[in-house]
């Protein structure tokens, strides 16, 4: 009781009184969610945070009382997961309702997990973009709570559940501490790369054979132009199948190597290759917006074409960069993400490595995503050229995690990215990390040293 009341007053000094509830007749209503079978308890306390440190504060005084939380959102729940156990505090967020950024050139959001899910897709609408997940508790449930239950809806056939709209979150931990996971990037991939077990059978999504593609491409004289098409594709909710970058030193290497012209000799500076797999008319609307878009910010020359065979040549060029570059020696690719709005910056970094440590790189990827690939010539029987390529790799991966980026997008880290992955996740995502290793590889059998060490 003692105990009970010391909680209380530490719960009030930091919250503040009006929101720590205890009276039965308010937190009456906090026991339990929509299941009426499930059995449910009577909370000491409900309490009512308004951010995260106060999340923190609420963590720490419970951790500290050894006081059970039951963490709620709206109470739409249908199988009591949200319902009180006797004693705990029911700690519930629909103060923490902001919706703190819409960011429509990254197609993204941040919101507070209090926030109602109409609320979300009623303010991203303004902004002509949509949030899927749509359980048909919409209107009152909130994002904390679909993403805890990974909630579906009505239109999980064509957009999936939960989990296939959130890029990261943040986390108060059972001792208080803050892990921070997820990114601002598309794509991003922290597997587990072999330390956890050993996969031996997969079940698999499938989707419908996509129609023949159109095949754009785009030059522009400065990357500037190009990063600007990129990002403009992306906020008119544009989606190509495909939407690659070239940068200038590739286009060169892939010309002397294909003996074609792609435009370097015209001071072609970056070229977008674009596809639309949608077929017919679609892929037509899709193909000639984007060609709108770039002729908008400045191409010099776009080409768009529904032969196959032309298409297939075009996307040659692309594929052909890794081969053109061993014309010139051996060479290490790199892999960062980085938001869509910042690829024309991530190019004109790695020119001013290249030029720092006096190699070649050339700049391809995944425009569409933000997923580059830089990627640097060195001759592999120099040692100096050897340690500056090395150095390169690295500065690339500064400039990446400068921009708001990953260091891996889609390669993942292995041996050569774990400190990388620590800088980038830092100490409390790792010991979450390793708390996961530990919990399944209590040996460390798999993989030993790979990703992150253990100690
Ligand atoms: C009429 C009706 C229709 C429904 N239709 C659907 C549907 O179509 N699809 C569907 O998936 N579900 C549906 N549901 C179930 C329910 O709405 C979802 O599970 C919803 O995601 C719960 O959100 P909530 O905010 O009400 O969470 P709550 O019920 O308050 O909590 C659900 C779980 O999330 C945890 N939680 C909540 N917030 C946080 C947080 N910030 N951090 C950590 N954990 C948290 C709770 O501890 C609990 O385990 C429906 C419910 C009703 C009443």
């Amino acid at each position: 009781m003692a105990g009970d009341n010391a909680l209380l007053a530490r719960l009030r000094s930091a919250l503040g009184e009006d929101a720590v509830l205890v009276d039965p007749d308010v937190t009456d209503s906090y026991r339990r969610d929509m299941m009426p079978l499930a059995p449910h308890g009577s909370p000491l306390a409900v309490v009512l945070p308004g951010d995260t440190e106060q999340v923190q504060e609420v963590v720490r005084a419970c951790a500290a009382a050894g006081v059970p939380i039951v963490p709620r959102g709206a109470g739409s729940g249908l199988s009591g997961a949200a319902n009180a156990v006797d004693g705990c505090v029911v700690l519930v967020t629909t103060r923490m309702k902001e919706i703190i950024e819409v960011d429509p050139d990254n197609r993204l959001a941040v919101v507070q997990p209090g926030v109602v899910n109409l609320d979300l897709r009623d303010a991203v609408e303004k902004h002509g973009l949509f949030y899927p997940p749509d359980p048909s508790s919409y209107d009152w449930c909130t994002i904390g709570g679909n993403l805890s239950t990974n909630a579906g809806g009505l239109c999980c056939v064509k957009y999936g559940v939960t989990t296939d709209s959130v890029l990261g979150m943040d986390v108060v931990l059972a001792d208080g501490s803050l892990l921070r996971t997820g990114r601002r990037t598309v794509k991003g991939v922290i597997g587990s790369e072999g330390t956890l077990g050993v996969i031996t059978q997969a079940t698999l999504a499938l989707r419908p054979l996509p129609q023949a593609p159109g095949t754009l491409v785009a030059a522009f004289g400065s990357t500037g132009a190009a990063g600007a098409a990129v990002s403009r594709v992306v906020r008119e909710g544009i989606v190509p199948s495909l939407m690659e970058i070239m940068d200038a030193s590739s286009i060169e290497a892939v010309e002397e190597y294909l003996k074609t012209e792609l435009g370097a000799g015209k001071g072609c500076a970056a070229l977008l290759i674009c596809q639309s797999d949608s077929g017919g008319e679609a892929a037509r609307r899709e193909l000639s917006a984007i060609e709108q878009v770039c002729t908008d910010v400045g191409a010099e020359l776009v080409h768009t074409t529904f032969d196959l065979a032309e298409g297939a040549m075009l996307l040659k060029a692309r594929r052909a960069v890794l081969m053109a570059l061993e014309v010139y020696g051996a060479w290490l690719t790199d892999d960062v993400c980085v938001p869509r709005t910042r690829i024309a910056e991530l190019i004109t970094g790695c020119e001013r490595i290249s030029q720092e440590v006096g190699l070649r790189i050339a700049v391809v990827g995944h425009a569409g995503d933000g997923n580059m690939h830089p990627t640097i010539v060195y001759d592999p029987g120099s040692e100096s050229e050897f340690e500056r390529a090395h150095q390169a790799f690295d500065d690339i991966l500064a400039v990446g995690l400068r921009l708001g980026g990953t260091v891996t997008g889609e390669h993942g880290v292995g041996k050569i990215k774990r400190d990388w992955l620590a800088r980038e996740i830092g100490p409390v995502a790792l010991g979450v990390h390793r708390s996961i290793k530990s919990a399944l590889d209590p040996n460390n059998l798999f993989n030993p040293g790979s990703m992150f060490a253990m100690a």
